[in-house]
């Protein structure tokens, strides 16, 4: 799993939206063409939590750590990592383990290979008939070995085509299409008289992450679900299909995990702790993560035949893919049987830990992570980004054999298991969590990686830093900073309002995390602020989860050089430098109040649209003009009345966002003059009191209670969507009670947020007060907002 790199279909594959990646092809090159000094990022200013010569210093080290960075490693490592096939329980997935820790420890790190057992399925039968109403047929379900693709012939060690944490299941049933399987097409199923109880429904990929196809399937009532790649989205449609060009082929499918990730990632039996050896474990029929109806991805050529007999309405507009033929919504008469087993055993994850000790400050930890485990040879997930953060680690531990040390402690982490469900760094924040909310600075993640633009998301206390780290990485086509390339971007391809601010806004804005990759345990279980960094846009498609995510197709089609590899290990190095030796964490919060005061927004007009749509739906409900619409000779069945939009008090969020506001600007300010340039900085005496207190700030908007109906998941402000997946959720409590039309739960969870923010309030207060500011008396409106 991870962020999608490459254009349309990767993000309508995972429903992942990271910002600057949004829209790609094609960027001209009028806003690159600037003069620099038109641009606000010509001046190289004081680095966040640096003194002026603490800057120059830092620079100077970082200038040292890129001159020792070779594409070259990046290249015998991909070919070395994605040499066989290392899924989770593999024989290579413990031979990389173990080379990647050896690699570590000649790097002068503190290596362990920390090991759990977890439940994670593996096929034993896969049968997919069709039944009816042609001659029965059996369906392939299976990936072509290719000349072009020398590791696609590994097929004895190949984990077949399948989603993972599909239950076992033997079900005959009629076919019903069912567009990207969202809860809103299972609306205009009912518009046409359709549902799927007892059936079979067929789901394309996109539209959502896809283990919410057969939860929200089940929750319909159907029997089964099958996933199919359509070329409109993934394959010939984008672009020429493998091995010709990038795409994925007739018979390439997706594998990838179905469990209930939101409501908890990891391994399904020891939900909220770690599952060590002797973990006390769910017994499997008690295991809510897993699907209640058996599920089964397959390839295009292996769906043409149910869609080209399926009869019914014909499918809206909007449903129809890029298949020859005319797309109907079924049921039937195309019945299939569908049966699957799988091997329920545990099976051991190898979690790669490499310390640096801190020299002053060991207590605080920057922790840096990427998985390394894939569904097949996954040279692009994760290996692309595995071997940039490998080369960091070599770059960092020869600046420590020339002597230097970092002030605090860094960890690199490389994870096991992430595919069928963040099950390393799952597993290993549950299992050491005591000792990361009292340590842990900052996590900073990567997965995939390609050519493009950069893409940052996560925590807005490091919109700022961030911002600043991409100002000092040049990009490595077109010679320009890479925030400038991810400006243009915004600039070229985002909404005029997007455009116009990114001409004059100093930062970048991040984009928040949903979930897709392992920051997930560290930012919405504990509260640890997170990014999540990679490059995308250029490289193409069509491998994603595949037999053919080789490094034959890699270097053809994603980064054929590593140039882009390098970019990465330049800003993910700088993230683990900068937090290593500031005086001071680099945080700054503006951007956070700034944000939530957006999302704040958001929701507030969400209710009111929908209150507008209410309205108007209903009304056209009691004046008849949806029945007069509709043609006589088509089955329409008009939606039920809904109970009206009431208005919400959401008034305790909107006090405390106030507050939050006046705190965090003085906070900035306060940060702002003590290193300002020649300032002496924070004193050495209260440095580290000032890092005790922002370690914590993030720590402060998760929740005791969690979110309701899925408490594992405890941050306020960031969450993955309840029937979205990995697509996030802001101020999640508040958004999907609307969504959901709970509208006491809304007002709830208002309360839970504000009492979140006024944490992070206090907090900042007293960072303010250490770093010698003034705090400014509230104004009426946020006195007034003031609660016991
Ligand atoms: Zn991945």
């Amino acid at each position: 799993m991870s962020p999608q790199r490459s254009p349309t279909a990767r993000a309508l594959l995972t429903g992942l939206a990271v910002v600057f990646l949004g829209a790609f092809l094609g960027l001209t090159t009028q806003a690159a063409q600037e003069p620099a000094a038109a641009r606000p990022d010509a001046a190289k200013k004081a680095l966040l939590g640096f003194t002026t010569s603490g800057s120059e210093k830092q620079r100077a080290l970082e200038a040292q750590y890129d001159g020792t960075l070779s594409a070259d490693n990046l290249r015998t490592w991909m070919k070395r990592l994605a040499a066989r096939p290392h899924h989770v329980g593999s024989p290579y997935d413990k031979d990389n383990a173990d080379f990647i820790a050896g690699l570590f420890k000649s790097w002068g790190y503190d290596t362990t290979i920390e090991s759990f057992d977890v439940l994670f399925p593996t096929p034993t039968v896969r049968v997919l008939e069709i039944v009816g109403p042609d001659k029965p047929a059996v369906a392939r379900i299976a990936e072509p070995t290719l000349r072009e693709d020398a590791t696609s012939s590994q097929t004895r060690e190949q984990l077949p085509v399948y989603n993972a944490y599909s239950i076992d299941g033997d079900v005959t049933g009629d076919i019903v299409y069912v567009n990207y399987g969202v809860p809103h097409d299972y609306e205009i199923l009912a518009e046409h008289g359709i549902d799927v109880k007892g059936k079979i429904v067929l789901a394309r990929y996109g539209g959502s992450w896809r283990g919410i196809k057969p939860k929200v399937a089940a929750e319909h009532g159907a029997i089964g679900c099958l996933i199919y790649s359509d070329p409109r989205d993934d394959g010939y449609f984008m672009g020429d299909p493998y091995p010709k060009g990038a795409w994925r082929n007739e018979y390439g499918a997706q594998r990838g995990s179905v469990a209930d990730m939101p409501v908890f990632p990891g391994d399904p039996l020891t939900p909220g702790i770690g599952a060590t050896k002797d973990a006390k474990r769910l017994p499997r029929d008690q295991a809510p993560t897993l699907t209640k109806i058996p599920v089964m991805p397959i390839s295009y050529g292996d769906a043409l035949p149910l869609l080209k007999t399926l009869a019914g309405p014909v499918a809206p507009v909007a449903w129809r893919g890029a298949l020859p033929v005319t797309y109907h919504l079924g049921p039937g008469p195309t019945k299939v049987h569908l049966k699957l087993q799988f091997d329920w055993s545990l099976k051991p994850l190898y979690d790669v830990i490499a310390k640096m000790p801190g020299s002053e400050r060991p207590d605080e930890w920057i922790i840096r992570g990427n998985h390394h485990d894939a569904w097949v040879n996954g040279a692009d997930d994760p290996v692309s980004g595995m071997v940039a953060l490998m080369e960091e680690a070599r770059a960092v531990g020869l600046l420590a054999k020339g002597g230097w040390k970092p002030k605090r402690t860094i960890i690199f982490a490389a994870w096991d298991g992430e595919e069928p469900g963040l099950l390393g760094s799952t597993e290993w924040v549950e299992t050491h969590a005591a000792e990361l909310q009292q340590h842990a600075v900052a996590y900073i993640n990567s997965d995939s990686n390609a050519r493009g633009f950069l893409g940052v998301g996560g925590s807005h206390s490091l919109e700022a830093f961030a911002s600043q780290v991409a100002r000092d990485v040049i990009d490595p086509e077109k010679q320009v900073s890479v925030f400038e390339r991810a400006r243009a971007l915004q600039i070229v391809r985002g909404t005029p309002e997007e455009s116009k601010e990114a001409r004059t806004r100093p930062d970048l804005r991040i984009s928040a995390l949903g979930s897709g990759s392992d920051y997930t345990p560290f930012l919405q279980h504990l509260g640890i602020a997170s990014l999540n960094i990679g490059f995308g846009g250029e490289g193409q498609g069509g491998s994603y989860h595949s037999i053919f995510d080789s490094v034959d197709h890699y270097t053809r089609f994603i980064d054929p050089d590593f140039s882009y590899g390098i970019a990465l290990a330049k800003v993910g190095g700088r993230f683990v430098l900068r937090f290593a030796n500031a005086d001071v964490l680099p945080m700054q919060f503006g951007s956070f109040s700034d944000t939530v005061g957006r999302y704040m927004k958001e929701v507030t007009k969400l209710t009111d649209d929908l209150r507008e749509e209410t309205l108007e739906g209903n009304r056209r409900l009691t004046d008849k003009t949806l029945v007069e619409v509709a043609d006589p000779k088509v089955t329409y069945v008009p939606p039920a009345l809904k109970e009206p939009v009431p208005f919400l008090n959401l008034s305790s969020l909107q006090n405390a966002l106030t507050k939050l506001q006046e705190r965090t600007k003085a906070y900035d300010e306060a940060l702002q003059k003590a290193y300002a340039a020649g300032a002496p900085g924070v004193a050495a005496s209260a440095q580290a009191s000032v890092d005790a207190v922002l370690i914590q700030t993030e720590r402060a908007l998760v929740t005791e209670q969690g979110l309701p109906r899925r408490p594992w998941f405890k941050h306020a402000i960031y969450a993955p969507g309840f029937y979205t997946g990995y697509g996030v959720k802001t101020l999640p409590g508040v958004r999907e009670a609307i969504e959901q039309r709970q509208w006491k739960e809304a007002e709830q969870q208002a309360l839970a947020i504000g009492e979140a923010l006024d944490r992070l309030s206090a907090q900042l207060q007293r960072a303010t007060e250490l770093l010698g500011g003034t705090v400014s008396a509230p104004t009426s409106a946020a006195n007034a907002a003031a609660r016991p």
